[in-house]
């Protein structure tokens, strides 16, 4: 699944000491990129550790929580990954691209020799770096999925034939080498004990992709949304497109929003951290808005897909947010739900 080729940097490039260097970037976003920029140029939390890895940068934004940060390597937007240090394991929520030795910076951060590792979703910019894992945990939803990304040509796309990147460059002899792992799936709302009952539930949050989670740390209220909460939502190839809705993610979002006082802080895979809760109703009210009426959209945008065909997208304006991307044929779960 290639990415969209992004556009040159030309406006205001983030100073970075990464090995990796941005070749092509997402178009300058209002919200996005100035906190990005004054984030990692400017923060006394940055954390950066070449000698462990170069392609990584660490922010400690709870007492035992950190935020990871890496380049995207196929032009789309920079991911963040996030690190619990609990009291007897260390649990990291995605995992980027892969490349770098992403594993032993969790090790040296949390000083605990068992990193568990839990996938939001499987896209390329969350879950490449799997294969560092003996297991991954997912949404039982997105075992499918995860599945489909255990092949070791998944990097393939990201250089050419001379090893060189096409989007950022970076030394192909860095990503992690391929293995096979076990995927342990998690119903709804279970949880993973990190040691003393310290736990972290996964809060089903489907529509971007078919089992697309976020994780509640039960300890500390950080709500980790994955591309839900900081993007929109996209049809992958699951069997059955119908499970990749707005009204799938509107029934989910009323659940986490009836929650809203157990969450301290919104963590999206994409873009400014630590939102304020509210951001869950203006996310769940856009989704309502949808489901009510589908052709009252904010924008509509014409893409051009992987086949060359042109295909209509809308998106709904999330207050105080980004936007929630759509398209006309899957906002509901049946026929039967329309309304
Ligand atoms: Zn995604």
């Amino acid at each position: 699944m290639p990415a969209k080729l992004g556009v040159p940097i030309k406006n205001r490039p983030i100073h970075s000491d990464l090995k990796s260097k941005k070749i092509y970037y997402e178009p300058e976003r209002p919200a996005r990129w100035p906190f990005m920029k004054f984030l990692r140029e400017h923060s006394n939390l940055k954390e950066f550790y070449p000698d462990i890895t170069p392609y990584h940068e660490a922010y400690k934004v709870r007492d035992n929580t950190w935020v990871i940060y890496t380049d995207s390597f196929d032009g789309a937007g920079d991911p963040w990954m996030y690190l619990i240090n609990g009291p007897k394991k260390a649990l990291l929520i995605d995992n980027g691209f892969g490349v770098g030795d992403l594993k032993g910076l969790c090790k040296y951060l949390t000083k605990k020799e068992e990193i568990l590792c839990a996938n939001t979703h499987f896209h390329y910019d969350h879950a490449y770096g799997n294969t560092q894992f003996d297991f991954v945990y997912c949404h039982e939803d997105e075992v499918y999925n995860i599945k489909s990304i255990q092949n070791p040509h998944i990097w393939d796309y990201l250089y050419d034939e001379n090893g060189k990147g096409i989007y950022t460059e970076f030394d192909p002899q860095d990503i992690v080498p391929f293995k096979m792992y076990d995927i342990v799936p998690l119903k709804s709302y279970e949880t993973i004990d990190l040691g003393d009952g310290y736990l972290v539930e996964c809060i089903p949050l489907r529509g971007h992709s078919v089992g697309q989670s976020g994780y509640l740390d039960h300890q500390t209220g950080c709500l980790f949304t994955g591309d839900t909460g900081g993007a929109g939502r996209v049809v992958n190839g699951d069997p059955n497109p119908r499970n990749c809705t707005i009204e799938r993610l509107r029934d989910d979002f009323r659940v986490i929003v009836s929650r809203i006082d157990e969450v301290s802080g919104v963590f999206p895979g994409h873009g400014p951290l630590d939102q304020t809760p509210i951001i869950l109703e203006y996310t769940l009210e856009a989704c309502e808005r949808i489901c009510e009426d589908p052709s009252r959209y904010d924008k509509k945008m014409v893409r051009v897909g992987p086949d060359g065909k042109e295909k209509i997208m809308f998106a709904k304006y999330i207050h105080q947010g980004t936007t929630m991307k759509y398209t006309l044929d899957t906002v509901y779960m049946n026929e039967d739900t329309k309304r």
